[in-house]
C-alpha cells in the first residue's frame, strides 16, 4: 500500500517512520528539496497547487493525507475527485477558518470563548464594548503557533492591533482565564470505530507549544471524549484529530481543532501502546486501531530554534530524541524529546531537566 502525504515536514516524517513496520510505502509532495520527510519515500517536488503533480500523487497513492490544515480547499477537492483523501475536505474547510470553526463548535454545543467577527476597526471597537478586555484578536485564516494574533489589554491598543492585521478578516475572542490547557487526540476509522488518547496537558509560551504531558485518569477525560465524539460524528471524520481545550474551573472551553496528527501527541510514540502516527495510518487505511493506553509517566519537550548538545539531551536515560532534519530558524520547531518513566519522581526530574535545557537554545 502506498500513502501519499501533502507536506514533508516533521509530521510527515513521523507518519512515514511509523508506517515502515507496517510495510507501507510513501509518496510526499513538498516544495522543498530538503524537507524532513524527503528520503522516506518518493518525493514529488513542486507547489501544492500544481495539478500535474497532484494528479500524479492521486494516481500513485492508494490514499492521500496531509500534515497541515492550510491545504487550499480547491487542492483538497481536486485530490478527493481523483482518489481517497482522509481527513475529508469538509474537516479542512471548517478548521482553516476560525470564524467557521467557532460557529461549528457552537452548533455542537461545545463551549467556546465569546467571539465576534472583525472586518474593520469599528467592528473591533464595538466588539470590545461587548466582550471586554483582555481579549485576543486573531486572523481568521493561516494562523498557527500564535502567528497573526495580538493580545489586547487596553483600548488604546485597538487601532495599532487592527493595523497589524493588514485588513485580514479576523475574529476577536474574550481572553479565557484558564488554569490549564489540555488537548484530546482521537483516531476514527471509516467504519466508525474510535479510540481516544489520555488528555495531554500543554504549556505554551508566546503562542508556541513548549511541553506536553500525558494525564493519566484525568477527571476531565470523559467530558473531553464527549466533545470529541460530537465533532467526529458531525464531520464523519476519518484519521487522527486533536481538539485543544482550556480547563476553566473544571469546565472545558474549546479553542480549536486540528484535523491531523498533533504536536501535543508526540509523546505517544514512546508513551502509548500505539502512537498517534501509527493510528492515523491505521485509520485512513481502515485497519483495526491500536490501543492508546499510556505506558507510564510521559511528557514531551519541544526544541525551538536551536538544539543543545546531543550528549546533554541523551544522557537522560529515560528520554528519547527525535530530530526533524530541519535547518535552525527563529521560532522553528527543530526536534522534540520524550521522557517516559514508571517512577513519577524520576519522570518529573528529567522533564524539568530537558525543558530547562531547551530554554538555553530557544530563540523564539
Ligand atoms: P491558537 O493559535 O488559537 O492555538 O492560540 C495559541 C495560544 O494562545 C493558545 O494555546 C493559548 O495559550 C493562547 N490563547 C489563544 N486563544 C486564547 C483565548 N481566547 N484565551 C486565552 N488564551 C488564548
Amino acid at each position: 500500500m502506498k500513502v501519499g502525504i501533502l507536506g514533508g515536514g516533521q509530521l510527515a516524517r513521523m507518519i512515514a517512520l511509523s508506517g515502515y513496520p507496517l510495510g507501507l510505502d510513501f509518496i510526499i509532495l513538498d516544495p522543498s528539496k530538503d524537507a524532513g520527510a524527503v528520503g522516506l519515500g518518493e518525493h514529488l517536488h513542486g507547489q501544492y497547487d500544481d495539478h500535474a503533480l497532484l494528479a500524479e500523487l492521486a494516481e500513485k497513492a492508494d490514499v492521500v493525507t496531509y500534515e497541515f490544515e492550510n491545504v487550499p480547499a480547491e487542492v483538497a477537492t481536486f485530490l478527493a475527485d481523483h482518489t481517497r483523501v482522509f481527513p475529508a475536505p469538509n474537516a479542512l474547510a471548517v478548521s482553516q477558518d476560525r470564524l467557521h470553526e467557532k460557529g461549528f463548535l457552537e452548533q455542537l454545543n461545545i463551549p467556546t470563548a465569546v467571539y465576534a467577527s472583525i472586518n474593520s476597526l469599528k467592528d473591533l471597537e464595538v466588539a470590545i464594548e461587548n466582550i471586554g478586555l483582555p481579549a485576543i484578536l486573531k486572523s481568521r485564516r493561516m494562523g498557527y503557533d500564535g502567528k497573526g494574533q495580538v493580545v489586547l489589554k487596553t483600548k488604546d491598543q485597538l487601532a495599532s492591533a487592527w493595523e497589524s492585521m493588514q485588513n485580514a478578516d479576523s475574529i476577536v475572542e474574550g481572553f479565557v482565564p484558564f488554569q490549564r490547557e489540555v488537548s484530546i487526540i482521537a483516531a476514527r476509522r471509516p467504519c466508525g470505530d474510535v479510540v481516544f488518547y489520555p488528555l495531554s496537558e500543554n504549556t505554551h509560551e508566546k503562542g508556541i507549544l513548549r511541553v506536553s504531558e500525558c494525564c493519566i485518569d484525568d477527571q476531565l477525560q470523559t467530558l473531553a471524549e464527549n466533545y470529541m465524539t460530537r465533532l467526529l460524528d458531525a464531520l464523519d471524520y476519518v484519521g487522527v484529530v486533536a481538539l485543544e481545550l482550556f480547563d476553566v474551573d473544571g469546565k472545558l472551553v474549546a479553542n480549536e481543532f486540528a484535523p491531523r496528527v498533533h504536536n501535543s501527541g508526540h509523546w505517544t510514540i514512546e508513551g502509548a501502546e500505539t502512537s498517534q502516527f501509527e493510528n492515523h495510518l491505521r485509520a485512513i487505511l481502515n485497519l483495526p486501531l491500536g490501543s492508546t493506553k499510556a505506558l507510564g509517566h510521559t511528557g514531551m519537550v519541544n526544541f525551538i530554534g536551536g538544539l543543545p548538545l546531543l550528549e546533554d539531551i541523551l544522557k537522560a536515560d529515560n528520554s528519547h530524541l527525535h530530530l526533524y532534519a530541519k535547518d535552525f530558524r527563529k521560532g522553528r520547531k527543530v526536534a522534540h524529546a520524550t521522557v517516559r518513566d514508571n517512577k513519577e519522581e524520576e519522570y518529573s526530574q528529567t522533564l524539568k531537566y530537558l525543558s530547562d535545557l531547551a530554554k538555553l537554545t530557544d530563540d523564539s
